[in-house]
């Protein structure tokens, strides 16, 4: 293969896994973030400038041989202006679609796929009428922009309606807002999918995630689901990917209510849902991924045993307790320390459920994480 060059719009975390990931592959990277301190800088030249600097993207372009991304709010005219002069992929189209979250629930729609209700939001009329349409529990959320459950409002008596429109009302001209019925599931899972350039599909196994505050917190792979639900989870992420002819890693966040499986939402990107993937699986979420937008032959998303993910937040903690267990795995990001960053992740891997159940009991102790560890190791045990 000659050596390619793989232009990354964003130069964080996730930029940086596929540098890593890229390296024995024999890939260079320029990486593209409006800020100086982005970590993926670390590990390849960044070039510091706005998402909308023309100039600055045209020069970029230059410089690569294809371009991608690892922060899905890229305006969708710079995507395309990039497109207009390298290949970009996944396609704008599709960075646009999931980019706003009424474009993609009535994407959803169209496929078929459930999902909880969902209304388009704009007056503190409209949002007072559908609360009493859709009951509460309901969940305001910005259209555009929001991840991490930031830009949400949740309404659980009539007092929040003012409430919400006070913090979010103002977002209706910037970003517009959406009204979202609550799903009191059991469990929440994603689908951490590829598509090559050629249309072939792959999905790694389906992974259970805990979310605190609106932000993963840990992940477990594969997911607690039915043969039947593991199925058609994938089945949703593959008519997903062929409708947008995508190119590239994705990742499709689903709600597990029972028998149903609701979609939330999905994430144009490598996903931190998948970061298990790196020592779980046969060929990682950020190999694949390269793979694809490279046209290269993509790799076996089978698993290497029960893989769980725990994320460190706001700051690093100790690596010996991770480290001393047997298939244990540390990844620091190279981040300043800042409340409620990702700076992190920890990986566990075993081929059995109870050996991997008791190492994350032992770091769960030793590290005063208990309860970030708890519904991992009860959905081990169960
Ligand atoms: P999001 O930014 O949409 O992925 O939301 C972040 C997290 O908030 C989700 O992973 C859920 O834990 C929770 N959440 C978001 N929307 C809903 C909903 N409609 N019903 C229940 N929980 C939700």
């Amino acid at each position: 293969m000659t050596m390619k060059t793989v232009g990354i719009l964003g130069g964080g975390q996730l930029a940086r896994m596929m540098v890593l990931a890229g390296a024995p592959l024999g890939l260079r990277f320029e990486l593209f973030d409006p800020a100086a301190d982005a970590c993926g800088a670390q590990l390849a030249p960044l070039q510091v400038a706005a998402f909308e600097d023309e100039a600055a993207l045209a020069a970029f372009a230059a410089r690569v041989d294809v371009v991608t991304f690892d922060f899905e709010n890229v305006p969708a005219h710079s995507a395309r202006f990039l497109a207009a002069r390298v290949p970009v992929h996944p396609h704008p189209d599709a960075l646009a679609v999931a980019q706003d979250r009424l474009s993609e629930k009535t994407l959803f729609q169209q496929l078929g796929i459930p999902l909880p209700p969902f209304a388009d939001i704009r007056s503190r009329d409209e949002l007072a009428a559908r609360v009493a349409e859709f009951g509460m529990p309901c969940i305001v959320k910005t259209r555009r922009l929001g991840y991490d459950g930031k830009g949400q409002f949740r309404i659980r008596s009539a007092a929040d309606i003012d409430a919400a429109w006070a913090t979010l009302g103002d977002y209706v001209e910037k970003t517009g807002l959406i009204l979202e019925g609550f799903v009191a599931f059991d469990r929440e899972v994603s689908v951490v999918a590829v598509r090559g350039r050629d249309g072939e599909f792959r999905a790694w196994p389906v992974t259970g995630n805990w979310h605190v505050d609106g932000v993963l917190s840990a992940s477990l792979a594969p997911a607690q689901l039915s043969p039947a639900l593991h199925e058609r989870a994938i089945g949703h992420a593959r008519a997903l990917a062929e409708r947008l002819d995508y190119v590239g890693v994705f990742a499709l966040e689903l709600f597990c209510r029972g028998d149903e499986l609701l979609v939330n939402e999905m994430a144009p990107r490598v996903h931190n849902s998948g970061h298990w993937t790196i020592e779980g699986s046969e060929t990682s979420q950020f190999e694949n991924h390269l793979r694809a937008v490279l046209g290269l032959p993509l790799g076996d998303t089978r698993m290497l045993g029960h893989a769980c993910m725990l994320n460190w937040l706001g700051a690093m903690p100790e690596a010996a307790a991770v480290l001393g267990q047997p298939g244990g795995h540390w990844h620091d990001y190279g981040k300043q320390p800042r409340a409620g960053r990702k700076v992190g992740h920890a990986t566990l891997r075993d081929a059995d459920a109870q050996a991997l159940a008791d190492a994350l009991d032992a770091v769960g102790a030793q590290l005063d994480r208990t309860a970030q560890v708890a519904p991992l190791i009860a959905a081990l045990r169960s």
